[in-house]
């Protein structure tokens, strides 16, 4: 779940993070009146989820109260990668000397927390990482130890971080650590942190990325939850308790597991279609429960097939089957559906749904194929 600047920064401020005055409006009135409250100068930036605002001109720099009603009129009224900007966080304006990267992850392959940094902040670090990949420094946390100062030290000597900041500089990444620990973060990053004209640090952006399932141990979290911003398909998965992650593809999938899943859109990709999504409908899949999940994959206008990947296991592949026919029923697909299903009793549940006019396969494989085709327009020949 990814809180907003504003939420992001509200709880930084908890954890002692310096961050600008401000306050969040919904109307241009209101982005004028604190802006008064700030003293005149106020920069006006769009709340979305979403990272990039800056480029797509959602951050603006307003000089007087005017000025910041007639730029939270236009931001107001701006959509930002497709979302439109319901709400516009007003700023003390920052008189900025530098602008640094400071952000916090969860590296797997060490399986412990990163804390990476770079002098070139301000802009995407994915940027960074790709074009001046010596510009970033890393250290990796113990989590048993947490983040010593001597680390954050070395990581503003990393950084080639004038001294004089290296006091300031050392606080806020070992508060920024208590942050991602105590929320169970997967990300906590500021971008910018900048150095002000007298020298002082300020957390100028925020984003946190809360770990989903840990959300049950912060209820207070939990509630800002931003439904308005949310894919009205992700939400409805959730009520099932399904896995779904909306994609830009036009391969629907519906698959149990998520390791299988994540496997079935490599396949998808390694044979040139695209994912529209990702989708762990879980163990046993009873059929209500596909149900929810088919009509959520068909819910996205993009999709052109949808690829069933089943692993029976102990389940009875007969029993899924019937479990798909029953959420055909209701569902009534306009589109070709590929299934593979495999399991204890898979020759007769394949049966079941070529008589349903699905198109099956045995291997991953071949029903990625047939739905890769499909996707494609291309003609398809109905096995058997
Ligand atoms: P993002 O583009 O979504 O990451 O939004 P940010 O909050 O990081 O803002 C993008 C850029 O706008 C920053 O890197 C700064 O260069 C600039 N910016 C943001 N706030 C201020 C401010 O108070 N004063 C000035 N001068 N520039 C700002
Ligand atoms: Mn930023």
């Amino acid at each position: 779940m990814k809180l907003h600047e504003y939420r992001s920064k509200q709880i930084f401020a908890r954890y002692d993070i310096p961050i600008p005055r401000g306050r969040v409006a919904m109307t241009a009135g209101e982005a004028r009146a604190i802006a008064e409250e700030l003293g005149g100068r106020a920069v006006i930036k769009a709340q979305v989820l979403v990272g990039g605002r800056g480029k797509a001109g959602g951050i603006r720099l307003a000089q007087s109260p005017e000025e910041a009603e007639e730029l939270a009129t236009q931001v107001l009224g701006m959509h930002i990668k497709g979302l439109p900007v319901r709400k516009v966080l007003v700023d003390q304006a920052a008189d900025i000397q530098t602008e640094i990267y400071l952000g916090l992850t969860n590296d797997r392959a060490t399986g412990s927390p990163v804390l990476i940094a770079s002098a070139e902040g301000g802009i995407d670090i994915e940027e960074v990482a790709r074009v001046r990949p010596e510009k970033i420094a890393r250290v990796w946390v113990d989590p048993l130890l947490g983040l010593r100062t001597y680390q954050a030290r070395n990581l503003a000597a990393g950084m080639e971080l004038p001294r004089a900041h290296w006091g300031q500089f050392t606080d806020i990444a070992r508060a920024l650590y208590r942050v991602y620990k105590q929320t169970d973060a997967s990300l906590a990053e500021i971008n910018p942190l900048v150095i002000l004209g007298g020298g002082s640090m300020l957390a100028l952006d925020g984003k946190i990325v809360l770990d989903d399932n840990a959300l049950f141990r912060h209820p207070e979290l939990a509630e800002l939850r931003d439904l308005d911003e949310e894919a009205a398909s992700e939400r409805e998965a959730r009520k099932y308790g399904l896995s779904y992650v909306k994609l830009d593809g036009d391969v629907g999938c519906m698959v149990n597991g998520a390791g299988l899943a994540m496997a079935t859109m490599d396949v998808i990709q390694h044979l040139g279609g695209r994912p529209a999504n990702f989708l762990d409908v879980g163990g046993g899949a009873p059929a209500e429960k596909v149900a929810a999940a088919l009509e959520i994959i068909l819910s996205d206008s993009n999709v052109r097939v949808v690829l069933l990947n089943i692993f029976g296991g102990i389940t009875r592949c007969d029993e899924v089957a019937r479990g798909i026919l029953m959420a055909m029923e209701e569902v009534k697909p306009q589109v070709p559906m590929v299934a593979r299903l495999v399991g204890t009793n898979e020759e007769e549940g394949r049966r079941l749904l070529a008589e349903a006019k699905m198109i099956t396969a045995t291997s991953l494989l071949e029903g990625a194929e047939r739905a890769v085709a499909a996707a494609k327009g291309e003609a398809i020949e109905h096995p058997g």
